[in-house]
Formats: C-alpha cells, sequence, structure tokens
C-alpha cells in the first residue's frame, strides 16, 4: 500500500516516529479516500502508540523549523498545518461510555483499542508509516472487503457503537449517502433501533451531517434513509409531515415527500449551491398544513408559499441553520417559487414578466432553476411540454432583462428629487409618487430611464395639487 503514501510528508512522519520510538499510522478518512481515489484528501490523521502531542512538535520542528503546534487538550490532540494541509496527531487510545453522555471516558490504549472505537470498518483503516513496516495495512475488521463491495457496517455490535455515540448514526446515513453504499442489514436494523438516542446530540453536529447528506451527489438517497430509519423524525417533523397521500372521493394528492425529493435531485444536476438545495427542500414545506379538500376541485394547497416562507425563519432557528442572509434568500426562493410556472402556464405579458424580474432581483437565475427542477410528473408528454414553456418564459425573461435593466432595479427619480422639486418634507405623497413611477415601469406604461420617470412624476404630482418649485 506504499502507493498511497507518496506525499512527502509522510515520510517526514515516518523518520519522526523512528527517532521517538513510536507506533505510528495514518488512519481513518485518508486512507479510505485514497483507496477508493475519491479525492486527494486534505485532512490527515495520523496515530501513534504514546504521545501525539510529542509526534506533532517533532513533525513541525522538521517541516517549518519551530516545533509549533496547536494543542487540544480536551482531545489530547494536535495538528500541524502544512500548506493545504491538515495534520492531525493523536496517541493511540481506549474510550468506554456512559449511558446518558456522548463524552467518553477515555484511556491511553494500543493501536487495536484504538480502531474498536471507530465508527464504521471502512473508517478503522491503519497504514503503518514507521520505516520496516512502511505501507503496512492494518485491517481488523476487513474494511477493505467492504470498502470494495460498498458497506457500511460498525466494527464492532451496532447497538453499542451507536448508543455510544449517536452522531455516528447520521455519519452512517452520510457515508452511504456521499460514497452510494449500503448500510449493511444488521447495521441498519440498529438504526431503526437507536434513532432515539439522537436526542442527546447537540444541533450543530446533526446540521452538520445534514448539510453534508444535502450536499451530495445524490441526496436524496440519504433523506429516504434518514425517514425510513426515523432518524428524520427526531429533528425535522416538518419534512416527515409532507409525507404521504390522502384520498377523498377517489382523488389523491401528490406524496409531497417524494416530490420534494425529485426535486431536490433535479436542482442538484444543476447546481452544489448548499442554500438553493435548502429552498428545494423547503420550497412544498406548508404544503401539510395549507391542504384542504375542496368539493368540486379536488385538493388544494392554498397560499402554501406564504406560510412556507414565514416557517423557514423556524425551522431554520430550531436547526441551528444561519439566520442571516442565507436564511432571507431561501425565504425569498420558497415565496416566489410558483412565480416562473404560472408564467409558463399562461400567455404571458412582458409585464408579468416585468415583476416577476423585479421581486426577484439578482435571485432570478436561481428561482429559475427552482422552478424547473419543480417539474415533475409521471405523465411524460407533460413535463416535456412545460419544459418547453419554461425556455420561453426564460427567453423573454433575457429580453425583457436586456431591454429593461430591471436586475437590481433601482428607482430613477429619488425621494430626496421628489421632495427638492416640489418643494415638500417627508411624507406619504412622496412614497406614493415613488410606487407610481415604479408600478407605471413595471406595467410598461413608461420606460425604465430618467426623463420619462420624470415627465410622469410632474403629471402625478400635478395630479395630487402640488406644484413645481
Ligand atoms: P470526512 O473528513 O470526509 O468528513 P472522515 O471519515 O475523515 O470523513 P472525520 O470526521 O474527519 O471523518 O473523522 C476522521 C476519522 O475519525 C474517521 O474516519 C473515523 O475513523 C473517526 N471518527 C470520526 N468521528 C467518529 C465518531 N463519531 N465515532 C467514531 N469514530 C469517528
Ligand atoms: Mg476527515
Amino acid at each position: 500500500m506504499k502507493e498511497h503514501l507518496q506525499h512527502k510528508v509522510f515520510k517526514c512522519i515516518s523518520e519522526c516516529a523512528d527517532e521517538l520510538g513510536l507506533e505510528t499510522y495514518v488512519i481513518g478518512g485518508y486512507v479510505r479516500d485514497v483507496i477508493l481515489q475519491r479525492k486527494e484528501p486534505k485532512d490527515i490523521d495520523v496515530v501513534c502508540v504514546g504521545s501525539g502531542i510529542e509526534l506533532a512538535k517533532r513533525v513541525a520542528q522538521k517541516l517549518h523549523g519551530r516545533p509549533q503546534v496547536q494543542v487540544f487538550k480536551n482531545f489530547g490532540t494536535a495538528m500541524v498545518l502544512h500548506g493545504d494541509l491538515e495534520l492531525e496527531f493523536v496517541g493511540a487510545r481506549k474510550e468506554s461510555y456512559r449511558r446518558d453522555s456522548r463524552k467518553p471516558i477515555v484511556e491511553n490504549g494500543t493501536l487495536e483499542d484504538d480502531q474498536n472505537r471507530r465508527d464504521f470498518t471502512i473508517n478503522a483503516l491503519a497504514l503503518c508509516l514507521n520505516k520496516d513496516r512502511f505501507g503496512e495495512l492494518v485491517d481488523p475488521f476487513n474494511g477493505m472487503e467492504d470498502l470494495a463491495n460498498g458497506i457500511i457496517k460498525t466494527p464492532l455490535d451496532s447497538d453499542i457503537t451507536y448508543s455510544d455515540d449517536p452522531l455516528r448514526m447520521l455519519r452512517a446515513v452520510r457515508f452511504a449517502t456521499q460514497l452510494d453504499f449500503t448500510i449493511e442489514q444488521e447495521s441498519y436494523e440498529a438504526l431503526k433501533r437507536n434513532a432515539k438516542r439522537l436526542e442527546i446530540i447537540s444541533q450543530e453536529r446533526i446540521i452538520d451531517e445534514l448539510n453534508k447528506i444535502i450536499l451530495a451527489k445524490k441526496p436524496s438517497k440519504g433523506f429516504k434513509l434518514l425517514f425510513n430509519t426515523e432518524l428524520l423524525h427526531q429533528f425535522f417533523p416538518e419534512f416527515v409531515a409532507l409525507y404521504g397521500v390522502e384520498i377523498i372521493k377517489g382523488k389523491g394528492h401528490k406524496d409531497n415527500f417524494y416530490h420534494t425529493l425529485e426535486v431536490l435531485e433535479n436542482l442538484s444536476e444543476n447546481t452544489n449551491d448548499l442554500w438553493l438545495r435548502w429552498a428545494a427542500l423547503l420550497h412544498d414545506i406548508a404544503k401539510p398544513p395549507t391542504k384542504r379538500f375542496e368539493e368540486g376541485h379536488g385538493w388544494t394547497f392554498h397560499g402554501h408559499e406564504f406560510l412556507g416562507s414565514k416557517m423557514v425563519p423556524k425551522i431554520f432557528k430550531r436547526l441551528k441553520l444561519p439566520l442571516n442572509d442565507k436564511m432571507k434568500y431561501v425565504q425569498k426562493l420558497v415565496l416566489l417559487h410558483l412565480r416562473p410556472i404560472v408564467l409558463s402556464k399562461d400567455i404571458v405579458s412582458d409585464s408579468a414578466i416585468r415583476r416577476l424580474l423585479f421581486d426577484a432581483g439578482e435571485d432570478i437565475d436561481d428561482l429559475m432553476l427552482l422552478c424547473e427542477a419543480d417539474i415533475t410528473s409521471k405523465n411524460e408528454t407533460k413535463v416535456k411540454k412545460y419544459l418547453h414553456n419554461f425556455e420561453i418564459v426564460r427567453g423573454k425573461l433575457k429580453d425583457i432583462e436586456e431591454r429593461d435593466q430591471l436586475r437590481n432595479w433601482q428607482p430613477p427619480i429619488s425621494g430626496e428629487l421628489i421632495m427638492k422639486t416640489f418643494n415638500i418634507t417627508p411624507c406619504r405623497m412622496v412614497g406614493d409618487i415613488k410606487n407610481q413611477i415604479r408600478e407605471a415601469i413595471l406595467d410598461g406604461v413608461i420606460t425604465n430611464d430618467y426623463d420619462q420617470a420624470f415627465e410622469f412624476m410632474l403629471e402625478k404630482a400635478t395630479d395630487l395639487g402640488l406644484k413645481k418649485h
């Protein structure tokens, strides 16, 4: 396995380990990812039987000429940054858990002890770095076989592994999603049995894993696993509520859980943006609370876009997602998500297109991506027709945008100018005139420029009894 240790830091670590007489390995994610040829991993975990901090200092001395390392006392680890690499050193340890906490009791241990505390067989692979055993693989749980077969499996008893540190359950789903692996049956059953234990895990750690699932190439796999194991029920009940179909008088509606996942999957082919993907996840989140069966009509979800956008801050707050412009962006897309599709169904006026451009502003392209992904149906002819109409809307948006420059629209006439022109102080009339100018531009009554807007202002002000100063 020497071929996986080409990077010259390994030679350096190897020398330091031998000088200190420490049995040393590179272990975990790095080994997994180089064997899978997934990506060149940037974080390298090194474990030695002895003091990881001593080893880290020696490596820093050799690499940088001074023994400066970042020590995390609580974890007994030390980090060395080298170029874009993060080298993390730790002494091999043995962990035991009490039932009420995910904080283990830690003692020094052997490599075997250290491998036993790892979450999955594929994450427990170790490559020896000492010179006489350089590149030797230590794989006590047949992790190589699981890597080859695409299996996620805990090294020891699954119930104990998950119950000790329930975050591992989300990691199982995350790796299954990222790597497109299968969770081994026994492990899968244990997820279901232990799902409730997630309650001892902080929301910050939960959301880290969830976001990694969302950013995977095919995130819907992860959501189905989270749902079927009921892990999702522990922290995201609004999403669970999307599941299912109700039938009244022979009429059903879409299963909004699967529909949402299809939208997310479609969208994920076109964007890696976490927040746009979140907008897809939440676009129909208010369908369950707005659902009605109307006689003669069937199922309706009136106002789900409004209620949905109101639900976004509450969900963000509880899930510990940032309450900043990212949240506002998701809110906006949820609120506007029906607008482009409506335009693609009817014959559209330029005015409707202008209004959409104005309301979406710089997020118009993202909104269009979301809406296009939202076109799902079992009926392929329907999908084709809508997608075709959608292209027409795109074309129109482009034309009007070029002509009217409405993206990031700034009013051609400012409040100050209105006040100066008519010698008035701030009052409702100023706002009124500004609104009328904006509406006239959006309706196409006047063009989006200073001269026409100025003329229009004079006209409207006269109606209000104002005189030019
Ligand atoms: P990635 O870096 O892509 O998220 P990774 O497997 O490297 O994946 P890290 O969180 O960097 O994950 O952890 C490094 C290694 O530490 C893992 O490969 C695993 O062996 C071990 N590990 C991490 N978290 C846990 C945990 N909660 N329980 C047991 N072992 C863990
Ligand atoms: Mg890692």
